[in-house]
């Protein structure tokens, strides 16, 4: 069926806008059935070498575009994508396992990035402001990096690419991007579609293969002036430490540990609604997955009770059956974090109140899944409250108040997403000011960025930057101050002034 849909069985290198093949390749497996999807290359730091050497002669041109008209191309692509939803959508599902109407989302995530970035080619504000002396005139502006390279991971092939890749075609840079090579396909769609919008050839350039090799590659690359980077802290980190040596900058979004909290006077059918679509979509493999429940001891049993029922009903399998409600794991290397986390907390003296085992048997056996888990009693300190589990496993962490909610949410060294469940206003507003998270929501669950709002997190999530929103072109530009005196003398700043 992939073969059908790509009408490919190995995938190329897109690189000065040809497709390249690369001798050695991988396979790239469905996680919900275990069979063959495509194959993917192997690239190595020759590849990178040829497509930061295309990518920088492009910038220069692409760079002289005025947005406006770059932004058409984005126009175009948005276009494409919106054609081509359901294609992209059951791809995605092929290759990374998420069920069918998650993946129409995540690609819908790309086709509003498209359009809201093409309409920045025509903003893009910097500021115009007073000089301090007469007859002068005083501006800021963004101006392009030059060439940037972006790393992906696998948990959203699509979406991520295009928070990073358009902000960064529309202020004037060119692109060097390695996908995860778990799930290569949406690269190879994209760049199908950047060349049909008419792209001009090395304005992107995607090179497939392993983050030790192809990543380590850019990362070092000294004509790659920007890294993009979402993925594990471990890799996130390392990276940031060579990035450091050389001086480039660098952008990373990382884990997450999660909360809901659920106080007294929540809609406790609400907060399950909100509990398992942030807990158990996408199997919980979400950067802003909801791990923890802190809850309110008052409501803790009703709350428990309430969640195991719904629990009962989510149906597990091959995520392009449209009943599906959670799909699979990404790879058994998954499977088999999950299960070390299931024995910790049992270990920690959690109680286990569903799942909490792999699922291989009858329509289960040839994929990776596992069963959507619920402990409960667990305490704030404990490691499967602190640690970043990547699977559908929540864990209860009963509360006496609103002030211990807070504090225990913020007692973890990841600040990616947070959630209350109130109906209290005081609250609300208390929540929102004292939650240190990237993104906090009210009366939802942990999920549900929206693409005009800065996405990405504090503490450990990251270094301080945004993806999406506005916010994503500070990554990819450079601000120039100007200063224009039409006074016909030299006026020095700070000495000639009255
Ligand atoms: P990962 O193992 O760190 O991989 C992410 C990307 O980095 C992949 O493309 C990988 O390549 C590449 N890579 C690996 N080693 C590298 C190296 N030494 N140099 C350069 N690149 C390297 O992360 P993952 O398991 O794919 O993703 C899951 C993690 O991402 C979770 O922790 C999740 O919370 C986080 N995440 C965060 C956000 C956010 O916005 N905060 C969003 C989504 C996911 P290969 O795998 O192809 O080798």
């Amino acid at each position: 069926m992939a073969e059908t849909l790509l009408k490919a069985e190995r995938l190329k290198n897109f690189i000065n806008g040809e497709w390249i093949d690369v001798k050695e390749s991988t396979e790239v497996i469905n996680p919900a059935n275990g069979e063959t999807v495509v194959n993917v290359p192997l690239s190595g730091s020759e590849d990178v070498n040829t497509a930061v050497k295309a990518a920088k002669k492009a910038q220069k041109e692409w760079a002289q575009v005025p947005a406006p008209q770059r932004a058409e191309v984005l126009f175009r692509v948005g276009s494409i994508m919106k054609e081509r939803k359901e294609r992209l959508s059951q791809l995605l599902t092929m290759e990374n396992g998420k069920v069918i109407e998650e993946a129409r989302g995540e690609v819908q995530e790309g086709i509003d990035m498209a359009f809201y970035m093409a309409g920045e080619g025509r903003r893009m504000f910097g500021q115009t402001t007073p000089a301090e002396l007469k007859d002068k005139f005083a501006m800021s502006q963004r101006c392009p990096v030059g060439v940037v390279g972006i790393i992906t991971p696998w948990n959203f092939p699509i979406a991520i690419a295009t928070w990073k890749s358009f902000p960064a075609i529309v202020s004037g840079n060119a692109v060097v991007w390695k996908p995860a090579t778990e799930t290569p396909i949406m690269a190879f769609e994209l760049a199908k579609i950047f060349e049909e919008a008419g792209l001009p050839k090395g304005v992107v350039n995607v090179v497939f293969g392993k983050g030790s090799a192809v990543g380590d590659a850019m990362v070092n690359h000294d004509d790659i002036r920007v890294i993009s980077f979402t993925g594990s802290n471990d890799t996130g980190r390392s990276i940031a430490s060579k990035c450091g040596e050389q001086l480039k900058k660098v952008s990373l979004e990382m884990g997450g540990k999660n909360a809901v909290i659920v106080m007294d006077d929540a809609d406790l059918n609400l907060a399950v609604e909100g509990i398992l679509w942030s807990a158990f979509g996408t199997s919980g493999q979400r950067c802003t997955a909801c791990s923890r429940v802190i809850v309110h001891e008052d409501v803790k049993e009703r709350l428990e009770e309430r969640l195991l029922v719904e629990m009962e009903k989510l149906t597990i399998g091959d995520g392009l059956d449209e009943s599906i409600k959670v799909g699979p794991i990404i790879n058994k290397a998954g499977l088999e974090k999950i299960k070390k986390y299931i024995q910790i907390g049992k270990d920690e003296g959690a109680k286990m109140l569903a799942g909490g085992y792999v699922m291989d048997e009858g329509e289960h056996a040839k994929g990776h899944y596992f069963a959507p888990t619920l402990f409960t009693d667990a305490t704030a300190d404990m490691r499967i409250s602190q640690e970043e589990i990547f699977g559908p496993v929540v864990s209860l962490v009963p509360v006496k108040s609103f002030e211990e909610a807070i504090e225990v949410n913020n007692g973890v060294e990841f600040g990616l997403s947070s959630s209350i469940f109130t109906g209290d206003v005081n609250r609300v507003f208390k929540a929102q000011r004292d939650l240190d998270t990237g993104i906090v929501y009210v009366n939802a669950g942990t999920t549900g960025a929206e693409i005009h709002l800065p996405f990405g997190g504090t503490k450990g999530t990251g270094n301080g930057h945004r993806d999406s929103g506005v916010q994503a072109l500070d990554v990819f530009t450079e601000w120039k101050a100007v200063y224009v005196d039409f006074s016909g003398k030299l006026q020095r700043a700070q000495i000639d002034v009255e």
